[in-house]
């Protein structure tokens, strides 16, 4: 049994990133980006109007009011895709539409409800005087050309992808998404919407699994429930091992009579590279490689699974798709928290912010068989090993659900 660091450290050796891939903008929501992204140009491209109205020199509103206009000749129409290549001379304007280039000569914008508004006539009044820049929306002023705008590593969303197509970009690269086997052993397993009998239970860890790697942006390739049999197991994993960069099991991986999965692994050619770890729930969690595919092996009981996945695998997961790791959060306990001799601790829990501090506690029912425990749950919560529970007041680590929000 080895602890959950050194655990962490052989699994760090093993993380290779994925490939790239170009996508289309439109199919692009979720995916990472593979490359920093830099303006090409600067924005807004070019001095534009932020208002309807008139696009003006400033000198000549010195003074207007609306009892005393000033009166400017109206040369033209600037408008939003149809600049206007005319040149302002003194007493001379253009209306000058919102997102319009502003005409050479002028240097601010009166907006139309402050003048006698758009008419056919060649001349307007201008019932205020205004400032150079004014309504002006300068070349430039958000961003400079090779300014810094989408880091590598970062999940495209409605910002982003409005930010990319806002510099043209139809098609990009993005890191692909891993492929991913999924499996769960056990001669009780049926599916949900299929009548129970004496000694079964419902499958439930695949579909956990599966809502995981969906909500990280990973491809299920394959997912079955095999059963305890050593065929089964070879057929299963001799085609996810040719098919796919990770393979996720539930069950089968312990020291029952009928838990062949690390046999099976084994005899089909993977190196593990360890077998059981210092941490409840999911002691005998099970990691190995075979060429460029993972393989974690994690026991069946829901929670060690659900939990498991979130400590070993989703972290695994971000790692060879360029996520940057997030930092580590603490919180204090309102409640104790039962700690292990001599293994890590994981539970589901609840944070909150309660007079600016982060407040947490486990979730309750504490068993690893009790999947209720994450319904209300927002994080996971661990502890190093200890004599003692840790009490009210002690600090422990935070693992918020991405999925979820702290309020
Ligand atoms: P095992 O790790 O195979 O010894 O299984 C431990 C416990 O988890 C047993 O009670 C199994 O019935 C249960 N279990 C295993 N796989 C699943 C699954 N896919 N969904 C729900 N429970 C499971
Ligand atoms: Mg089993």
């Amino acid at each position: 049994m080895i602890t959950v660091q050194k655990a962490k450290s052989i699994i760090d050796q093993y993380l290779n990133q994925l490939d790239s891939e170009v996508v289309l903008i439109n199919e692009s929501s979720g995916r990472i980006i593979n490359h920093n992204l830099e303006a090409t140009f600067p924005f807004p491209r070019f001095d534009n109007s932020a208002m309807d109205g008139f696009a003006v020199r400033s000198i000549d509103t010195v003074g207007a009011s609306q009892e005393h206009p000033a009166s400017l000749k109206v040369i033209g129409i600037s408008s939003a895709g149809v600049p206007s290549d005319l040149t302002l001379n003194p007493g001379e304007c253009i209306q000058c539409m919102t997102g319009a280039s502003i005409p050479n000569g002028a240097d601010a914008v009166v907006i139309v409800e402050h003048t006698s508004g758009f008419t056919d006539n060649d001349t307007v009044h201008v019932f205020e005087e205004t400032h150079s820049g004014k309504h002006i929306r300068k070349m430039g002023e958000e961003i400079q050309k090779g300014d810094s705008l989408i880091v590598k590593g970062t999940r495209i969303t409605p910002s982003e992808i409005g930010v990319l197509a806002s510099f043209g970009h139809r098609k990009f690269s993005v890191v692909k998404k891993p492929r991913i086997a999924i499996f769960g052993t056990g001669d009780e397993l049926i599916e949900p919407g299929e009548i129970l009998d004496d000694g079964q239970v419902y499958n439930s860890n695949l579909y956990i699994f599966a809502d995981l790697v969906k909500n990280l942006g990973g491809h299920v390739t394959m997912k079955n429930v095999v059963k305890d049999s050593k065929e089964s197991l070879n057929s299963f994993l001799s085609k996810a091992l040719k098919t796919s960069d990770v393979i996720i099991s539930s069950g089968g991986v312990s020291m029952g009579r009928f838990d062949y999965v690390r046999d099976v692994y084994i005899g089909l050619g993977v190196k593990e590279h360890f077998w059981k770890v210092a941490q409840k729930p999911g002691k005998p969690l099970f990691f190995g490689t075979k060429k460029g595919t993972l393989i974690f092996g994690l026991p069946g009981n829901p929670i060690s699974a659900y939990i498991g996945f979130m400590k070993w695998v989703w972290p695994a997961l971000e790692s060879i798709m360029g996520i940057p790791k997030s930092k580590p959060i603490t919180g204090l306990l309102t409640e104790p928290f039962p700690r292990e001799n001599c293994k890590y601790r994981y539970l589901f829990g609840q944070a909150w912010f309660e007079n600016e501090k982060l407040l947490c506690k486990p979730t309750g029912k504490i068993g690893s068989h009790m999947l209720s425990s994450s319904l209300s749950a927002n994080c996971i919560l661990g502890s190093e090993q200890g004599e003692n529970p840790l009490q009210p007041g002690d600090k422990i680590n935070i693992n918020v659900l991405p999925w979820k929000h702290i309020k």
